[in-house]
């Protein structure tokens, strides 16, 4: 019989060396440490799932979503571009995975800029590609050279970038993309909470792939949904790449009745994402008054250097109050300096929340 050890030998050497994910985020009553809608889920899609016929589970779903492309399409204002396609995904994080994936040889580079989402180098390198790390400039945005200058196969950007929250500009967005030498990879995960979007840049470039998501402000984190929009040359490689069935049929379902132009559909969602950027702000205003730094932000959450960050997180959380702790982010940039690459990362939701968070803060500080 084999032991544990031979079957680890046995392992691919990129697939051992990543991390099992997660033990230090179990639940807890208020949970702020993953930028999802903390108000819940479009009542329309509930109300799909309530509804549901059995034969929605027994038959297996559209082999790429089918369905789910046109409202997609018209939902990032796309439907009337000739040549423009979709690819969803088991969540935006197996269309990031499945483009890699298609464009990415194995020893091929990926560039990025640091600090951005945590699963982006272990993606890289599941899909076995360098992950090339620039850092974020003073100001929060791209070093657009730097990138461009890594000549990757693929560049990854996130706008806005999670963990920092902080918008990048559309003059570096549009240098990456008109610029680098492969692939584009623009994460929008957190699309319905900034000021601006570019997904007009597709127009632009048949080597653009802009990626959306369901988990944050549409609520639906749990049915696992995402997608890209690019070129149809494009979306049908990640489709390859992807594979078939990779969207449930309850889901599909759900999303649609969240895309519909409705009061519990998608103006509900429109309307939270309102109300999460107003508590953002109010948010940001409360914990500046506590005397901390906090980045501006564009998404549900805000990020606050703190060199203490690990340690508060852990005392919030007996106190029932979870955030996620970081470290080791660049010090070259001035933000983290003095936290010695920590912080703190912060959901935003219903004020009732933000106010226990305030109030539990204040004391771990204490
Ligand atoms: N991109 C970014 C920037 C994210 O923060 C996340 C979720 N944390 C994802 C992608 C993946 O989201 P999902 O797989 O739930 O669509």
């Amino acid at each position: 019989m084999t032991t544990s050890s031979d079957v680890l030998r046995l392992a691919r050497g990129d697939v051992s060396a990543l991390p099992h994910l997660g033990s230090e985020l179990a639940a807890c009553d208020v949970d702020l440490s993953d930028n999802t809608n903390l108000w819940g889920a479009p009542p329309a899609a509930v109300r799909v799932l309530r509804e549901a016929q059995p034969e929605a589970l027994s038959r297996y779903p559209s082999l790429y979503s089918e369905p789910l492309r046109s409202a997609m399409l018209r939902y990032v204002g796309m439907e009337s571009v000739a040549g423009i396609g979709i690819v969803t995904g088991c969540g935006s994080d197996d269309v990031l995975d499945s483009t890699m994936r298609t464009f990415g040889a194995p020893g091929e580079r990926l560039a990025f800029s640091s600090p951005t989402f945590s699963m982006i180098p272990l993606l890289a390198r599941l899909n076995g590609l360098e992950a090339v790390a620039i850092p974020l400039t003073n100001s929060f945005d791209v070093d657009a050279d730097q990138l461009v200058g890594a000549q990757a196969k693929i560049t990854y950007l996130c706008a806005p970038n999670n963990p920092t929250g902080t918008m990048i500009s559309r003059a570096a967005v549009e240098y990456v993309v008109a610029n680098a030498s492969g692939i584009v990879l623009l994460d929008e995960a957190y699309a319905e909470f900034a000021p601006e979007v570019f997904a007009d840049l597709l127009t632009q470039s048949e080597r653009l792939i802009v990626a959306r998501t369901f988990s944050k402000a549409f609520g639906l984190a749990g049915l696992r949904v995402g997608f890209g929009v690019g070129n149809t040359t494009l979306t049908r490689l990640v489709e390859r790449a992807r594979g078939p069935y990779k969207v449930g049929g309850l889901a599909e379902r759900a999303v649609l009745a969240a895309l519909e132009p409705t009061a519990d559909g998608l103006e509900w969602v429109r309307a939270h994402a309102a109300l999460s950027i107003a508590n953002r702000d109010r948010l940001i205003l409360s914990l500046r008054q506590l005397g901390l730094g906090v980045l501006p932000s564009a998404a549900n959450f805000v990020l606050v250097p703190h060199a203490r960050a690990r340690e508060l997180a852990r005392v919030m959380r007996t106190r029932g109050v979870l955030v996620r702790p970081f470290g080791g982010f660049p010090q070259e940039i001035s933000a983290f300096a003095e936290s010695g690459g920590a912080a703190l990362r912060i959901s935003v939701g219903p004020w009732e929340m933000m106010e226990t968070l305030i109030n539990v803060l204040r004391e771990a500080l204490a």
